[in-house]
């Protein structure tokens, strides 16, 4: 486990969910529907919530999105879904959240980003007006700053100052010190407005990934609130999770984030679900979380000369796909199950042991047999066909499951 001593933050409660203050970090995701379409919106919703998405922000960007917001919030209550909702806001969030007032008492937290809340005195004036209605409703903030929409008179000033006192300073480190400052004034701001510490929740989203690397560890030392992280715009597919996992990964290792988002631009047509599994796999990977067994495959070398292994690997990979939602309403403490698929005697016995249920397959010239070890002890032997094997090895896992991750019964009621 990785000896993570995490960033002391305030905690802050969004919708029940502890974000913050020594709290597990907190997965969250984005719907992309139309919010004035209620039915699709609650329907993306459930499915990241269920993906296991512990926040989800949605855009509120028009009267139409805003109305929808209560019955979106409904539709998701008849489901038994009670997912945090975050209304993300834009240019006229004050007026939203002014004129519709439900909208605001619905959503579970506002996202503010001081870098097109207004230009000039309408900036703090319509800043202090969320803020405000905040209060009023008691929900926490995020003041969500992204270098993509910083506030230009800010950069220009201090660009504009850099020159003057010939600070030798470059336009990236410009951008960073503008970011920090846009946070940290507009959290003292939001104070001012009468939001609580525990009310407040800051980001400094940017796309390069070393940059986001020193944004994150020098906003870190100059603020306690805790820190939503993610780099913005990451792209699609696998650059899109490489690039936010390399420099997350050394933040949270940092001890730095409280909860993240994986900002994947989906393909057409694409899971949205996808950004909800990379942000877990980030935290599972580094032992910050476990939300799912783990399987650990070979990649295969010259030593396997058929698929066997990648079958089995796939197919067992989606049996505990299939199987999570049965066991979490039987079992507790499976996400922790390491399974084992490996394609040769060199590593494979190795790995296997170290799985709670481990196979490891014949490379080329093997002799036929899958030994199977469970918590480190040679099991059983398995032989047959590739769906054969699949067969008998899925049961062992099921039953091992069963056995080892039992609910404990509730006690009687006494007499
Ligand atoms: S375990 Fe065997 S098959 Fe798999 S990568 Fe290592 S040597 Fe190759």
């Amino acid at each position: 486990m990785l000896p993570v001593k995490r960033h002391q933050t305030v905690g802050v409660s969004v919708g029940g969910i502890a974000v913050g203050g020594g709290s597990p970090v907190v997965v969250q995701s984005m719907a992309n529907t139309d919010t004035a379409d209620p039915a699709s919106t609650a329907q993306q919703v459930y499915e990241l919530a269920e993906a296991g998405s512990e926040l989800v922000r949605i855009t509120v960007n028009t009267p139409e999105a805003a109305a929808a917001v209560p019955e979106i919030r409904r539709r998701l209550h008849d489901r038994g879904c009670a997912v945090p909702l975050i209304g993300d806001f834009h240019y006229n969030g004050h007026k939203l959240l002014s004129e519709v007032p439900e909208c605001a008492r619905v959503l579970d937290k506002y996202r503010i980003n001081p870098g097109n809340v207004g230009r000039g005195k309408k900036r703090d004036e319509q800043f202090s007006t969320i803020c405000e209605i905040a209060v009023e409703n008691n929900k926490p903030v995020r003041i969500g700053v992204n270098a993509g929409s910083l506030n230009q008179e800010l950069v220009v000033a201090k660009m504009d100052e850099a020159v003057k006192t010939n600070r030798g300073i470059d336009a990236d480190s410009i951008i960073d010190e503008c970011m920090i400052l846009s946070a940290l004034q507009s959290t003292e701001l939001a104070l001012q407005c009468g939001l609580r510490k525990d009310q407040i929740v800051i980001s400094c989203k940017i796309s390069k990934p070393t940059h986001l690397i020193s944004l994150y560890r020098e906003l870190a030392a100059k603020t306690d609130q805790p820190l939503h992280l993610g780099l913005t715009e990451a792209g699609m597919g696998m650059k899109g999770v490489i690039w936010s996992a390399a420099p997350m990964g050394i933040l949270l290792a940092d001890g730095i984030g409280d909860t993240i988002r994986v900002s994947l631009t989906p393909k057409p047509g694409g899971d949205r679900r996808e950004e909800v599994y990379a942000a877990q796999e980030i935290l599972q990977s580094l032992g910050l979380r476990s939300f799912a067994p783990s399987i650990t495959a070979c990649p295969g070398c010259g030593r396997t000369t058929s698929t066997t292994f990648q079958e089995l690997a796939e197919e067992i990979e989606k049996h505990v796909k299939r199987k999570m939602p049965e066991w979490r309403q039987k079992y507790a403490g499976f996400e922790d199950l390491k399974l084992a698929v490996m394609g040769c005697v060199v590593n494979g016995p190795g790995e296997s042991k170290a799985a709670n249920i481990g196979i490891s397959l014949p490379g080329t010239g093997e002799a036929p047999h899958c030994p199977v070890y469970v918590d480190g002890k040679n099991y059983t032997t398995l032989n047959g066909t590739p769906a054969e094997l699949a067969v008998a090895f899925k049961k062992l896992v099921d039953e091992y499951v069963e056995r080892k991750y039992a609910k404990a019964e509730a006690p009687a009621p006494a007499d």
